[in-house]
């Protein structure tokens, strides 16, 4: 594993997911190091061609945050974008916990998605702007499984628990049911317990398929195996996330879905 630091030149950039306004990436390259992390296809050198292995922290990006927020109209950030926030290196760091603050002061809303359970270290900083920020779990399996597909992230039962402590404080969760991989995590008993989970902390579910993309195609065939999202294979596995989660009592979004709403309305 290896952390450089680098000085960026800008902190905000314009996202390209309609959710957001922008995005705040505060490391490139992520140690947890995700099979299928489609991120490794829009990020550049070592930090993609080792994916999990490099890491790039940003050092001077809350300084340049501090100048960006005073001109820029306030908006959505998605943090992170394409790293994790909260992985390994933010407990030395702690950029993204320096970003959420500079940012709710500044009237934007943060939106973060973790696989970490070190976002409840900032557990004050959130419930201090819980109108200003919500945070999201990404749990594909409560099962021990997931290390074969997320071998660095925090066990899924750790990111449960940490879910379940924020939302007792307060603080907006919601759980990130994605990517869904065919063969690995879309076994109706498997979709339920992350449903379900979801329902006991009070949380809606987000869902999302997995979504081929060259780098991370090649990167889950070589050590996993090469997997097929068929059309066919996501029309059943997105009825039976919509039927557990009607039975469960837990609203739900697909991602692709408010995705191609957003296009449409322009
Ligand atoms: S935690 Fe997220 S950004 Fe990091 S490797 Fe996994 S999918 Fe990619």
């Amino acid at each position: 594993m290896k952390i450089y630091e680098i000085k960026a030149s800008r902190a905000l950039a314009p996202s390209g997911l309609p959710e957001y306004d922008y995005s705040l990436n505060p490391y490139v390259g992520c140690l947890h190091g995700c099979l299928y992390c489609y991120a490794m296809d829009f990020t550049k050198g070592p930090p993609a061609a080792a994916w999990g292995q490099v890491v790039y922290v940003k050092i001077n990006l809350l300084e340049l945050l501090r100048r960006e927020v005073a001109k820029a109209k306030p908006g959505i950030v998605g943090l992170s974008t394409i790293t994790d926030p909260y992985q390994p290196p933010e407990a030395r760091y702690k950029l993204s916990r320096g970003a959420v603050e500079i940012l709710a002061q500044a009237g934007f809303h943060v939106s973060i998605q973790t696989k970490s359970g070190l976002v409840v270290r900032d557990l004050d900083v959130l419930t201090r702007h819980r109108d200003a920020v919500d945070v999201g779990f990404t749990i594909t399996t409560m099962r021990d499984k997931a290390r074969i597909l997320e071998p660095l992230a925090a066990h899924p039962l750790a990111r449960a628990r940490a879910a379940a402590k924020l939302a007792a404080a307060g603080v907006k969760v919601w759980i990130f049911l994605g990517p869904v991989v065919p063969g690995f995590n879309d076994d109706p008993q498997d979709i339920a317990e992350v449903v379900k989970f979801a329902g006991e902390i009070g949380a809606e579910l987000v869902y999302d398929r997995y979504r081929p993309k060259p780098r991370a195609d090649a990167h889950l065939a070589a050590r996993y195996r090469r997997v097929e999202p068929t059309p066919r294979w996501w029309s059943r596995v997105k009825k039976t996330i919509e039927e557990i989660c009607a039975r469960e009592g837990v609203r739900c979004r697909d991602v692709e879905e408010e995705w191609r709403e957003a296009r449409r309305r322009g």
